[in-house]
């Protein structure tokens, strides 16, 4: 992190997409990242929003899905970024374009429920980057929108992913997390951010024990979906 803020002094950023001195992601470029589509993050049915499908709705924990971009082209050298260098700039372009896109801004905040909180990373990559991204997102969401933040979920020391089979696997992932503050997550409406959407079997396993623990609702919100 101290890096990344001596290389900002040091070395202007170039525009992932154009190479335009300025910003990470110039404005041009902003604009014309691809819209995510109106799909059930889990069967991937078209609808008219990102919200989980009436189907699949009563599996899953998660009310939605929404992202601001697909995980494709300068989203995804975006994300890139965050992963390896220049972490809080992206975060903090990232954080932007999700509060754009979704609109989230300080009206928000007038909603007293409203909380967000990020989807930890596995600590062996926390442990090896130096930072969590996802909660680097989170955080610049919250400054950005004015809505509360809250690092209400931990996650379980070891997560070596050895099931062989997906249930197997999904339990594993379940405990995963562990929550922290009940008082925080009890009634709350959770936003609960990561950084990029694959199958959402993360998000999902985090969502149910927010669930458990007394949430009233979690969306996911994420800057790419695959
Ligand atoms: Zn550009
Ligand atoms: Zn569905």
């Amino acid at each position: 992190m101290i890096l990344d803020s001596l290389l900002a002094v040091l070395a202007p950023h170039e525009c992932l997409g154009c190479n335009t001195e300025g910003r990470l992601v110039c404005t041009t470029c902003r604009a014309s990242l691809a819209v995510p589509d109106k799909r059930c993050y889990k069967c991937h049915e078209p609808g008219r929003s990102m919200a989980t499908c009436a189907v699949c709705r009563p599996n899953s924990p998660l009310t939605s899905v929404q992202a601001a971009t697909r995980y494709t082209g300068v989203g995804k050298e975006l994300i890139h970024k965050l992963k390896f260098g220049r972490a809080r700039s992206a975060a903090s372009e990232i954080a932007d374009m999700i509060a754009d896109r979704l609109g989230l801004d300080s009206r928000m905040s007038a909603y007293r429920d409203i909380i967000i909180v990020h989807a930890p990373t596995a600590t062996s990559r926390v442990r090896t980057r130096g930072y969590d991204q996802s909660r680097l997102v989170a955080r610049a969401l919250a400054v950005r929108s004015g809505i509360p933040y809250h690092p209400v979920l931990m996650r379980a020391g070891q997560n070596k992913q050895v099931g062989s089979d997906k249930a197997q696997r999904k339990t594993q992932m379940l405990s995963a997390y562990y929550p922290v503050s009940l008082r925080r997550i009890r009634g709350a409406h959770v936003l609960l951010v990561d950084d990029v959407c694959t199958t959402g079997s993360t998000l999902e396993a985090a969502a149910s024990v927010l669930i458990r623990a007394g949430a009233a609702r979690v969306d996911g919100i994420v800057f790419a979906k695959a």
